[in-house]
């Protein structure tokens, strides 16, 4: 019987009897090359093979082989044998009064990560994604930050919370016109120059023309400001850069954002201007979360602007989004217009960032999940415990 299948008469000899299923929902193209190839798929198809494949997962969204309809019948039921195209689970989805949009994903045991749809911010809508679970950073105002960290996400794990949210919001295939979802924000749970390279793999495979198709210009990373890596970051993904500044002198960020005892205000502004590609149509946005009496006075506005000379920016004022345990309070509203007109004045244009999905905690820094990194053998123990529960006959 002659075979279809890409696949030589010795790989296919050689192949253990069911070998663990790849997902390819979320898979890098190098990635996927190379799994073509570990499955013995003939080297002069790999490519062609790796682009059908990335079409259909990327920019049709296909959850089965079967739709696949320019791959031959038996190869499409290897493909099935050996990949799968799995979304992650959704342990939770709300819906805010104002359209905003929480998923909390799992990623494992004890695992999950939030992922928020914002919509009408950026072109249309934005989604803002995590890239670890938990954080180190220990912000002062930010509820991720009470959080330790588990582990950082892979880059197809933040792909897929891209492909949950077109997913829900039926944006397949991959369109230019009328789409809700236009702009991509890491701004959720973690810290994501702490997790760079998945971070950047994962902006490749979400801004790949073929696919997803986000243009690297909509795409924002935010950092808190380790310094070293920022102008990596650019230079790896060309992608917009946002910095949480939220201080003007280093006293009050050493104790608010913690980072900056690493890296302080000069170092990290020496690294911002070093920035690739700055200039009037890429601009640099400061983040500024207005803390009732701490770092919301007329003065630090001042300071905010002389800080600032030099580079090409804009800047975000973010209403304090309170949450359970939380020691600060919202600036009032008049003040916070009134540290926006300064910024105006000086020709600085500083959006005050509407708090979106407060009453589903979703805002900018509510992010939190119950996840915690158990030690084996605290894992252990636990697995015991309930093993030994399972075993008492009960009363
Ligand atoms: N670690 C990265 C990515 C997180 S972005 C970073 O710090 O940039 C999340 C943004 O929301 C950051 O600017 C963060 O400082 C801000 N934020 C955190 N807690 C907040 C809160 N309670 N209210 C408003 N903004 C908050």
């Amino acid at each position: 019987m002659t075979s279809h299948l890409d696949i030589s008469h010795a790989a296919r000899d050689e192949r253990p009897t069911s070998p663990p299923k790849v997902n390819l929902a979320g898979v890098g193209l190098e990635s996927l090359r190379a799994t073509l190839e570990e499955r013995g798929v003939e080297p002069r198809k790999v490519n062609m093979r790796a682009r059908q494949l990335w079409r259909w997962v990327y920019h049709y969204g296909v959850r089965d082989f079967s739709g696949m309809t320019d791959i031959g019948k038996d190869q499409r039921a290897a493909f099935a044998d050996w990949f799968e195209l799995e979304r992650p689970n959704i342990t939770e989805a709300l819906v805010s009064v104002d359209g905003t949009r929480k998923w909390l994903i799992e990623y494992g045991p004890n695992t999950e990560a939030e992922t928020v749809f914002i919509p009408d911010v950026g072109r249309a809508g934005a989604l803002c994604v995590s890239s670890q679970v938990g954080c180190t950073l220990n912000c002062t105002f930010c509820h991720t930050g009470t959080q330790k960290l588990v582990r950082n996400l892979t880059s197809a794990e933040i792909v897929r919370q891209v492909m949950v949210a077109r997913d829900a919001l039926d944006e397949w295939p991959t369109s230019n016109e009328n789409r809700k979802l236009t702009n991509i924000v890491f701004m959720g749970m973690g810290e994501p120059l702490y997790n760079l390279d998945n971070v950047c793999e994962a902006i490749d495979t979400i801004s790949h023309e073929e696919g997803i198709s986000f243009g690297r210009r909509r795409i924002t990373v935010s950092t808190a400001g380790v310094a070293p890596l920022i102008p990596e970051l650019g230079k790896r993904t060309n992608a917009a850069l946002a910095i949480s500044l939220h201080a003007t002198n280093d006293d009050l960020r050493n104790e608010i954002v913690p980072i900056n005892k690493k890296y302080d205000l000069q170092t990290l502004f020496e690294a911002i201007k070093a920035y690739p590609g700055l200039g009037n149509s890429k601009k640099v946005t400061f983040e500024y979360v207005m803390l009732k009496g701490v770092n919301d006075s007329i003065a630090e506005a001042k300071d905010l602007i002389r800080l600032l000379k030099g580079v090409p920016a804009k800047i975000n004022l973010i209403p304090f989004n309170p949450w359970p345990g939380s020691q600060y309070e919202c600036s009032d509203w008049e003040t916070i217009e009134n540290f926006a007109e300064v910024l105006n004045r000086a020709g600085y244009s500083s959006p005050i960032r509407t708090p979106r999905g407060r009453d589903i905690l979703a805002a900018c820094g509510q992010l939190r999940s119950e996840s915690v990194k158990q030690r084996a053998s605290e894992r252990r123990k636990a697995e015991l415990a309930a093993k030994a529960a399972e075993d008492t006959p009960a009363e």
